[in-house]
């Protein structure tokens, strides 16, 4: 095969910018990393401390391509598990199923609230057949669908809370490909008892690495060195430029150890986030670019990590917390999705919250966060309090891409923009502005590797996780050679 480049610069070690990495040093590209963390991993790394593994929230490997799984389970050989799951909703005292279930719902919920539920979502259905009503926003798509009652109790307070905003602000796109939805005759059979409480479309088991996700990306990066010893992962070098002339990217600046640097490269690939990119171009580029990037805003999230001496607070690998007085979103109890994530005879808790970059939750510390998460907890009932062995706070800055209203007008404008550098590629989450998982993001640093290696279209890359629904979907066949389940 010839490449189109001897020598790919590959900016940000997450999933995407490592399997890029991986794909091409393994085909003889000469590689090089440049990643700010002091770790590799992106939003899918995990830090340990003392004998506890925490994710950032944690991530659960599920996929439909199973030419990829099958990859997953090469690199990581034993170490890749598959891990069942259950997951909860706290709403009202109660404890329901994820996702909702109609037939969960009607035993638990007030006999008044139950029936309106119920009524409301029957009358929703029947007028959606007859006369579909527009989707613009969130809050009209789960209108749409399930009625005015469940999206007052749960699905309003739930959005509002994580996005931090109303949820007639937020694309309708984001719940079409995230929420799965249950139609009327399936919630028939359902309540007669007929048909199974999980939809088809929703993961219950995942692949999960023994230590944690992290190791995915860290076995990546073993890769990407052993393949050569010119290639390199470089941590904490923070790209700061790209220098330009004539549609070409011809090198990068970054910081490393207080010092600035300068790396040149054939061919480019950004997996740090689109606005970063479009202001780090030099000479700097169009003021309407610039503009849209200002535009572009993410969600962040802290996580308080609670380190706890007793066996197991509860049996899910995550509850949801959608009512708006409790500190945090939703809680993760690593111990549930591996019990390696935990030393013998304890349990830990990742309590996610939801805020925006340098506001008061993400400038609180540690010791203000944690009070006000065990308070969260106490109210919840889990006391937890005088179990604490020791806690500590992750961060991630660009959690979540913000979908306004009109965000596919902004993409539209950076894409065409950008698309006339030649030898950059950008892509992964933050690189799209995209609300993509990571065997998503692996996907597409498959696929900019094969745009590099045998020329195939940047359209291609582009295409991934862009389906009308890209839910939990897992793939009965991607779990077949792997014949341990745990
Ligand atoms: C709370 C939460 C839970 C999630 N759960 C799951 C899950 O269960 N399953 C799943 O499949 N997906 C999950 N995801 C999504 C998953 O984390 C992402 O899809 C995946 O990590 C994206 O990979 P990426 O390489 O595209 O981007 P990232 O992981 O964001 O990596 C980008 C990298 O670029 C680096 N970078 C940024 N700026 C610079 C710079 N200036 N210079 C150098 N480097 C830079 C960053 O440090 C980072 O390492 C979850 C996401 C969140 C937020």
């Amino acid at each position: 095969m010839s490449s189109r480049a001897k020598k790919v610069l590959i900016l940000g070690g997450g999933p995407a910018g490592l399997t890029a990495g991986w794909k091409l040093a393994t085909h003889g590209v000469s590689v090089v990393v440049l990643e700010a963390d002091a770790q590799v991993g992106g939003l899918s790394k995990t830090v340990r401390r003392n004998g506890f593994s925490f994710d950032l929230g944690g991530h659960r490997f599920i996929t439909h391509n199973v030419a990829l799984a099958e990859e997953v389970q090469a690199l990581l050989g034993d170490r890749l598990e598959v891990r069942p799951r259950k997951s909860s909703i706290r709403l009202k005292g109660k404890f329901f199923h994820y996702p909702l279930d109609f037939g969960d719902l009607i035993k638990k919920l007030h006999p008044l609230t139950a029936f309106q539920s119920g009524l409301d979502y029957g009358i929703t259905s029947i007028v959606q057949k007859i006369k579909r009503r527009p989707d613009e926003s969130l809050e009209d798509w789960v209108k749409n669908r399930f009625g005015r009652t469940l999206y007052n109790i749960y699905f309003g307070p739930y959005s509002e809370k994580l996005w931090g905003r109303s949820p007639g602000q937020i694309s309708a796109d984001w719940a079409a490909q995230r929420i799965s939805l249950p139609n009327l005759w399936d919630v028939f059979l359902r309540l007669l008892g007929k048909k199974a409480d999980t939809p088809k479309t929703y993961a219950t088991r995942f692949f999960y690495p023994i230590g944690g996700i992290g190791v995915i990306c860290e076995r990546l990066a073993e890769e990407i060195q052993n393949a050569s010893p010119q290639n390199k992962v470089l941590l904490r070098a923070r790209v700061k430029k790209y220098l330009h002339t004539d549609n070409r990217i011809n090198a990068v600046v970054y910081e490393h150890n207080g010092t600035e640097h300068q790396e040149e490269a054939d061919f480019f690939i950004s997996t740090i986030p689109l606005p970063e990119l479009i202001n780090f171009m030099y000479p700097p580029l169009e003021q309407t670019l610039r503009n849209v990037a200002e535009q572009m805003e993410f969600r962040s999230l802290r996580f308080l990590n609670l380190m706890l001496d007793m066996e197991r607070v509860s049996d899910n690998c995550w509850l949801y917390i959608p009512e708006p007085q409790y500190y945090f979103f939703r809680i993760q109890e690593p111990k549930n999705w591996h019990p390696g994530n935990v030393p013998e005879g304890k349990t830990s808790l990742i309590l996610e919250i939801a805020c925006n970059y340098g506001d008061e939750t993400w400038q609180a510390t540690d010791k203000e966060t944690a009070e006000r998460c065990l308070d969260s907890l106490d109210e919840l009932g889990f006391h937890v309090r005088d179990k604490v062995i020791d806690y500590f706070s992750t961060y991630a800055r660009h959690a979540y891409p913000i979908y306004t209203l009109d965000y596919k007008e902004k993409l539209r404008t950076a894409f065409t923009i950008l698309s006339r550098f030649e030898n950059l590629v950008s892509c992964g989450r933050q690189g799209l502005y995209r609300y993509n998982n990571m065997d998503h993001s692996m996907e597409m640093g498959i696929m900019t590797a094969r745009h590099i290696l045998e020329g195939i279209p940047r359209e291609e890359i582009y295409r991934i996780a862009t389906e009308a629904e890209i839910f939990e979907q897992e793939h009965r066949q991607a779990y077949a050679s792997l014949r341990r389940e745990n």
